[in-house]
């Protein structure tokens, strides 16, 4: 599973273009930071064999199946330029299909978020993060949870997402995890600031597991 992981598994096709300058990215821009200084997002030699990890997105506009997302490889840069983004034209999760327009290719996971999104129109920014106290923890925490059979980035996931959004289990809690994909967290709001602080939240629920890490 390791070695698949940033590998782009849906039909792409990309149209190599600047996404417009009329999409705001400083308030996506600033949450990406932010989760890469809490080792959400990133990269790192100790981490999934060095390979990038996490990615963020927000829709364009509230009525819009559009979104923009962090693009592929990306996790080694601490703050995104406008050419490290990318705008999902087209997801088709059932179809394994995404039309996407931008300076990168979008994120491999980006076909996950579209399933995210397609759930519900309150929907409005999406946090794929890799936490390994939250993942760790997701019986303890009771975290609503996609299968350990379940690859990131398939149809698969795409339907699992899905069920687990029909189950309710997504209705007082906006976040869940993919035992399928080690140390994966997705985190989901009304905007960035939402999806950000239900990550913070189960991330300092998780570390109070952890007793034994206390300096006393
Ligand atoms: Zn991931």
């Amino acid at each position: 599973m390791r070695k698949q992981e940033g590998v782009i598994k849906y039909q792409l096709n990309h149209t190599q273009q600047p996404i417009s300058s009329l999409y705001s990215l400083a308030d996506i821009n600033a949450w990406r930071t932010i989760a890469v200084r809490l080792e959400l997002i990133g990269q790192s030699p100790e981490r999934y064999q060095n390979i990038g990890f996490g990615n963020i997105s927000q829709r364009i506009d509230p009525h819009s199946a559009q979104f923009i997302i962090s693009g592929t490889q990306t996790g080694h840069i601490e703050q995104l330029s406008p050419e490290h983004y990318c705008l999902i034209v087209k997801a088709e999760p059932h179809q394994n299909r995404i039309q996407s327009r931008g300076l990168c290719n979008p994120s491999s996971e980006s076909l996950t978020h579209a399933s995210v999104y397609a759930q519900n129109h309150a929907i409005q920014a999406v946090i794929h993060a890799h936490s390994p106290e939250i993942w760790k923890h997701t019986i303890a925490l009771e975290l609503p949870h996609t299968m350990a059979d379940i690859a990131y980035g398939t149809v698969d996931m795409a339907m699992a997402v899905e069920q687990l959004f029909q189950s309710g289990k997504l209705t007082q809690t906006s976040l869940f995890t993919m035992l399928g994909h080690e140390d994966g967290v997705i985190a989901f709001g009304r905007n960035m600031e939402e999806a950000a602080w239900q990550l913070i939240k189960y991330l300092s629920l998780a570390i109070r597991i952890e007793p034994q890490r206390v300096n006393r």
